[in-house]
Order: C-alpha cells, then structure tokens, then sequence
C-alpha cells in the first residue's frame, strides 16, 4: 500500500509570502514537499531602494517567522518597529490612540518590506528539504482517490498526496477545486510611495479615514513614511498622475498634516482592493490558504497576517496527525484546518469591511454617531485592549 503512496507528500502551488511560509513550516516538521512557483521573487539587497510595498506584522506572525528561522535575518535587515497606532476620523475629528507600553507590549508590530520577507523565505527553503520548482506554472490538477496530480506548464506532472493552494487572491486553482468566493470589488486602488515629511514618525503608525478612503502613514527604518492611500478608482488615477510635488502637497492635505508637509516621495505604485472568502478551505485533497482564501481591505494590515496565521494552523493540524501515526490526509483532518481557518479568517475578513462601510457612510448624522462610538472605544480601556490584542494574533 505504502508502496504506492506519491513520493511527495504535499505539493504547494503558489510561493508568494504564505506559500513560501507553508512549505517551510510543513517541512520542518517532516513533510516531502515542494513549493511551486510561476516567478522567483526578486532578491533582496541593502543598498537596492527599498520595496514600495510594505507588510505591517503582527507579534503572531513574527513568532511564526521566528520558528521558522527567518525573523532573525528579516529583523536585523532592514524593519521598523512600531510601538503606537492613531487612528483618526476627518469627518468627525474623533481618535483612537494605542499605546501598547500602557498595556505592557513593547510595540504594535513591524513595518517590514514585502520583497524581503518573500526573499528570506524562499532562501530558507532548501536547507530544509523543499523540492524548489521555480518558474513552474501550475496548469490544472486531478484528484485521484490517493493523490493529486498537477500539470505543470511545461507538460511535467507531479503527483502529491495533498495540494495546498496559495495562488493569491485571483486564484484560478481555487476555481478547478470548484470552491467558490463571496466578496466584493472595493472599486478602490491602494496608491503606495515612501515619502519624507517635516515631523518624525515618532514609530506610530497613523491612519485617518477620509470622505475618499483611509490614508495610511507608516514609519520606515530610515525616518521616512510608507503611505497606503485607498481611493476610488478614478480618484486614484488622478492621484498616480500628479507630478512629486503635487502628490506631496496632495498627501500632506489628505493627511491633515500630522506629520507636517511631505517634502519628498519615491514613484507610486498601485494595487486593486477586493474583498473575497471562499466559501470553504477545502475540497478533497486541495486545501487553501492566504489571499487564496481571503483576500481583505489594506485598511487593518491584516491580510498576509491572516495568511500567516492559516500556516500557523495548518502545520499544526497535519504535523499533529503525522507525529500521532495517522493519516494527516484523511478527510477529518483535513476539515479541522478547513473549519477553524475558515470561520477565523471569514469574521476578520468581513469585520474588516464592516470598518471599511463604517467609514465610507459620510451623513452628518452618521459621521456624528461614528464619532461618539469612537470616542467611547478609546476611553473604554479594556475593549480597546480586546482590539489591539485581536489585531496582533493574540485573541
Ligand atoms: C497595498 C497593500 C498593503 C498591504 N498591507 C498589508 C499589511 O500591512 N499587513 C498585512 O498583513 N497584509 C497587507 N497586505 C496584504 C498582503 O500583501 C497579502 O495578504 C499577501 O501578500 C498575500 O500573500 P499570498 O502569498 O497569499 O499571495 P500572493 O502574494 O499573491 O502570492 C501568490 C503567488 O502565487 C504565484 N502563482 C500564481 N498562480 C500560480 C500558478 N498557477 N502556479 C504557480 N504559481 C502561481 C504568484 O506568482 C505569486 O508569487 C497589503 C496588501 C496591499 C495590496
């Protein structure tokens, strides 16, 4: 019988942030696999201008990084930590403060580059045994009663008892497992550039939420910002085709000048905002994971953090099956990943866009009653403790 089983136990498809993370940690605990990705992700360097993409960590998923044996080598590279957050309301003027030294943290997380967590990832996976096919575009896949069977773009097959799916979130694997999505297109793009500005960051990251969508202001290593700006779609065009220092003048406005004026900026880059859950995490063999499996509004910095935390999870359920004798590949085991990540990641996901709507409702009325529910929340120390404890992968 084990004769026949694949020589592969999980295949991954898809090395983006979550991927990569998943094929290390499954690794580690003594899984045959191997990580399938279409683009090796660009490699790394201190003198390189940094990645106009940034990634806010929660302390859930450097402990994650950390286990994995990579936090070391991202912490001492190039981060910054950042110890408060304000979050502020323009229509109302109403904020919420976090300070996590009141509360007994050392801070609210990390301001991290995206290229070079993907970097340290993917560096770290042959050392532990990862079979690195890269490029290697996933075609299509077939479940068979003891395996799955991916085609790859070249015409390779490989066969591997599980398939965990880490695509993204346009996902056509998602698609073949017939697992569908519910969501919706946000109409909005995530205008991001690094800017310099009069004032310190002081290590806080500051958001205010505006008539056109939240701008996000957070502290980079070397004393300047990476700005998150989420704005209709049209609005954001405008935006991307101003000169620098228009776009400066357009940020420190839409800022309210709470770091002073912008005085410098890199180019912008821009990214479509969606929200999608899939409906279920698994089906037969497949498994999802990360944005594959919910993809959510930049405004709460949580989406590769979910992703994170699905790894987290899923390493834990099939190495507990594993290092017990059992069939990590069996049906039940498979759901117990499958129903605690999806009811998990479904509630942030649409409590996210329930903050999202919260905030784009802009009556008078209604921006008056935002503004007392807020600041009743940071007056009431312990529901606001809830929130920041929930934010970090904590509660
Ligand atoms: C502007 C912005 C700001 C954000 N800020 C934060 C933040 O502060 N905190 C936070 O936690 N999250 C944040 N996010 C979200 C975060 O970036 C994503 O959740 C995370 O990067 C998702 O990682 P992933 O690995 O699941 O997917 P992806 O990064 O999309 O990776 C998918 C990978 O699959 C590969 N692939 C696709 N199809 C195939 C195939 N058929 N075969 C093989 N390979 C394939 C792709 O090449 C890619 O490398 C932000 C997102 C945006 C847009």
């Amino acid at each position: 019988m084990n004769a026949r089983r694949p020589a592969l136990d999980i295949a991954i498809a898809g090395g983006g942030m979550v991927g990569a993370a998943c094929a290390l940690a499954l690794a580690r605990r003594g899984f045959a696999v191997a990580l399938l990705e279409a683009r090796e992700p660009p490699p790394w360097h201190v003198d390189e201008p940094e990645d106009l993409r940034v990634i806010a960590l929660a302390p859930s998923s450097t402990r994650l990084l950390d286990e994995l044996g990579v936090w070391g080598g991202i912490k001492t590279a190039r981060v910054s930590p950042y110890a408060r957050m304000r979050v502020w309301d323009a229509a109302s003027g109403a904020e919420l403060a976090f300070d996590p030294a009141r509360e007994g943290y050392a801070q609210l997380g990390w301001i991290v580059e995206n290229k070079l967590i993907a970097r340290r990832l993917w560096d770290a996976l042959e050392a532990v045994g990862v079979r690195r096919m890269c490029p290697a575009h996933v075609e299509s896949f077939a479940q068979r009663d003891d395996r799955v069977v991916l085609e790859l773009g070249d015409g390779e097959m490989l066969s591997a008892a599980l398939l965990v799916i880490a695509d993204g979130a346009g996902s056509r694997l998602r698609e073949q497992a017939g697992i569908a999505v519910r969501g919706r297109d946000y109409q909005q793009r995530a205008v991001v550039a690094h800017v310099a500005s009069e004032r310190a960051h002081g290590h806080t990251a500051w958001q205010r939420f505006t008539h056109e969508g939240p701008i996000a202001l957070l502290p980079l290593a070397d004393g300047r910002s990476s700005i998150v700006w989420s704005l209709p779609e049209s609005r954001a065009r405008e935006v991307l085709a101003l000169d620098d220092a228009a776009f400066c003048e357009a940020a420190g406005v839409a800022s309210d000048f709470r770091l002073g004026r912008v005085t410098a900026t890199t180019p912008r880059a821009s990214f479509p905002l969606r929200l999608q859950v899939a409906e279920r995490l698994a089906s037969g063999r497949c498994l999802l994971i990360g944005d594959t499996a919910h993809a959510v509004h930049p405004l709460a910095g949580q989406g590769a953090n979910l992703g994170l935390r699905d790894v987290a999870e899923l390493a834990g359920v099939l190495g507990a099956a594993r290092e017990a004798g059992r069939d990590f590949t069996a049906a039940h085991v498979l759901q117990r990943y499958a129903r605690r990540r999806r009811s998990a990641g479904a509630l942030d996901a649409w409590g996210i866009d329930a903050i999202e709507r919260m905030f784009a409702w802009q009556s008078p009325a209604w921006a008056a009653l935002r503004g007392v529910g807020m600041r009743a929340v940071n007056a009431m120390g312990p529901l606001k403790h809830r929130l920041s404890s929930h934010a970090q992968g904590s509660a």
